[in-house]
């Protein structure tokens, strides 16, 4: 699996430092809140855990499942909903976790909805950002890093369901792909 990456972009110590310096910001801005915390599957597991671990809040914790990739490494520009029914947010402060702000289009999907269904706040977080130009703007609350336009894996992030386990973010190698 290692020998299929071109070179690490995010180290595994660097990446828990910043989780630390997020988890603070995230605790601070919510007081006392008993927050809903919707991770996007799957990309966002292992950022999700690792991040919701230091938030020493009483917050719930759900996943949905939503697509925008098919498996390359463009996105399609069509969000769907892959669940019969998404948790119960009405009048609730939600986090939304995701692992990166590609085009923004998930991010803005997500968030229409989550207001749709009758949330009070939403607000966004995710690991990596891509340094150009969002849908709409959108920009996520909470960013871990901000990288530049290249298709990264590891920490989560997945090429045709394989490197979401490597316990740091990395570029794969143009033969790997
Ligand atoms: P967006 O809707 O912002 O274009 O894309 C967001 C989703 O596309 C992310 O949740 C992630 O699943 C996937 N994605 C975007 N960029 C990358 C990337 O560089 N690598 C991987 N593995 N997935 C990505
Ligand atoms: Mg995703
Ligand atoms: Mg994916």
């Amino acid at each position: 699996m290692e020998e299929d990456i071109e070179r690490v972009l995010v180290d595994e110590q660097v990446i828990h430092k910043r989780l630390d310096v997020m988890a603070l910001e995230i605790r601070k801005d919510f007081p006392g809140e008993v927050l809903v915390v919707v991770v996007l599957m799957k990309g966002a597991f292992v950022f999700a855990a690792d991040l919701l671990r230091r938030v020493p809040r009483m917050l719930e914790m759900e996943c949905i499942n939503v697509a925008s990739y098919h498996g390359g490494t463009e996105s399609s520009g069509v969000v769907s909903f892959l669940d019969h029914k998404l948790p119960d947010v009405k009048s609730r402060k939600v986090l939304v976790l995701d692992d990166i702000l590609d085009t923004g289009r998930t991010l803005k999907a997500v968030v229409d909805r989550l207001y749709q269904e009758g949330a009070s706040e939403v607000k966004t977080g995710v690991l990596l950002s891509k340094d150009k130009p969002h849908t709409d703007n959108i920009a996520a609350d909470y960013v871990g890093f901000l990288i530049a336009d290249e298709f990264v894996v590891g920490y989560g992030l997945d090429y045709q369901g394989r490197y979401r386990n490597l316990p740091y973010v990395g570029v794969l190698k143009a033969e790997a792909q």
